[in-house]
């Protein structure tokens, strides 16, 4: 049943896939070479589970995605006093290239823009530059779960090119926020911006955030809660550049965007989203992972702002009343997540049982996404020669007139009843 999940995902983005609007960044010339076709999108539960569409295997570079992460490192490794001083955290509703600097503070606006960014890898400590590098990129993939590794050509072709970010880190240098020599600065900032990555990795990458720091696939504790705070803040306001404002009230999601087309995005202690088309709208965003990440949200009801409720169902108990029959009890408020791991779960239990019966008469508040989901269980086990049935007499999750009127039941005995008919029928049939 994690199939309604994984068929949902893949009908959106074939949905978008016709979208050809945008350009591919060509500022950095390498990055020009890419196809524009190429559209993926992975999403992982904060338990870890992936569900992958299109091209999720894909390696494209990471781009100002690197931002959030170096941030944080510089956080671990430095503190946020040493931090502060030399960043701010201001949303700067600027372009991501702007050679600009707060004019009071005469600090970088905020780390998501590129001078803020490059002063970020100057606070992460290190004795040489390969050593800072070294320090990043192990950060990353603890992030990711696998080793990251740089695209040459995409390094050699943004340092041939990057006059700009020059031109940045030589001012940053004469206001005194870099310490270090802005050219080694800047060769780590290439580097990092260089690592490839799949939508797989970048929606690991956001679990591990939405875990506050906890990478779900390895178990590994990569950061602590208060520098993912700080880092999820700093997205939300910023992670969008001068989209941000639009994107925080469409998405709802702290997120990250990159010029390689990808886009990571955050639920904090829910999901990790990432998606990857490299065709940009004229700020710098990916145009088909935008519409995907916006049509997400509305649609699995995933604003952060979204009134903040206990998502996870809690199975209270599973029990086999009888032979071939087995009772999943939930409460509690069931959203999309709880729904999901509820549907997860008897799909995985379903090879021990015969009818699968989901009681909901003890759950409280049930949203959109999760009635679906939920409704559409008796289906999937249907397809797959068995039945589901559900205990709702309140209706929290079969509304009048529904389509699945005939696997509603009013008590627990009523459902055992009928599983167990169902079953005696089955048995005679053959
Ligand atoms: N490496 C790119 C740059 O510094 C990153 C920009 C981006 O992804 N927005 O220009």
């Amino acid at each position: 049943m994690s199939r309604q999940v994984q068929r949902y995902l893949d009908q959106i983005r074939a949905e978008f896939s016709g979208v050809d609007a945008g350009e591919l960044a060509d500022y950095i010339p390498e990055l020009a070479r890419v196809d524009p076709d190429r559209f993926g999108v992975t999403l992982s539960s904060s338990d870890g589970y992936i569900y992958e569409s299109g091209d999720s295997a894909v390696e494209f570079t990471i781009q100002s995605i690197s931002k959030p992460f170096t941030y944080a490192l510089a956080l671990d490794r430095s503190g946020p006093e040493a931090v502060d001083a030399k960043i701010g955290v201001e949303p700067s509703g600027e372009a991501f290239n702007e050679i600009s600097v707060d004019r009071a503070t005469k600090r970088p606006k905020n780390p998501m823009i590129n001078a803020g960014a490059i002063a970020a890898v100057s606070l992460v400590p290190a004795s040489s530059p390969d050593e800072r590098f070294a320090l990043i990129q192990d950060y990353y993939s603890a992030f990711a779960g696998r080793r990251l590794d740089i695209d040459a050509d995409v390094y050699a072709s943004e340092k041939a090119t990057g006059d700009r970010n020059r031109a940045i880190a030589y001012m940053l240098a004469s206001f005194g926020v870099l310490d270090d020599d802005p050219d080694d600065v800047l060769d780590v900032y290439f580097r990092q911006c260089s690592l490839k990555v799949t939508t797989t990795d970048l929606a690991r990458m956001a679990a591990t955030l939405a875990r506050n720091g906890v990478n779900p696939l390895t178990g590994r504790r990569v950061t602590d809660a208060a520098v993912v705070r700080r880092t999820l803040s700093v997205m939300v306001t910023c992670g969008m550049y001068d989209a941000a404002g639009d994107w925080v009230s469409a998405v709802g999601m702290p997120a990250k965007s990159g010029v390689g087309g990808g886009i990571l995005a955050v639920l904090p202690g829910q999901l990790g989203i990432g998606t990857y088309s490299p065709l940009l709208d004229a700020k710098g965003n990916s145009v088909r992972s935008v519409l995907l990440c916006r049509r997400l949200s509305e649609e699995l009801g995933l604003h952060f702002l979204t009134v903040a409720r206990d998502a996870r169902a809690t199975l209270r108990a599973i029990y086999q009343p009888c032979d071939g029959v087995r009772v999943y009890e939930a409460h509690g408020d069931l959203l999309f997540c709880g729904a999901e791991q509820v549907v997860r779960t008897v799909d995985r239990g379903c090879e021990d049982f015969v009818v699968g019966i989901l009681d909901v008469s003890r759950a409280d508040d049930v949203d959109e996404a999760a009635k679906v989901l939920l409704s559409g269980m008796s289906t999937a086990l249907h397809d797959q020669g068995k039945a589901g049935f559900i205990v709702d007499p309140d209706r929290r999750v079969i509304g009048d007139g529904s389509e699945f009127e005939q696997v509603r039941y009013r008590t627990v005995e009523d459902a055992v009843d009928a599983a167990t008919a169902f079953i005696r029928g089955q048995r005679s049939g053959r």
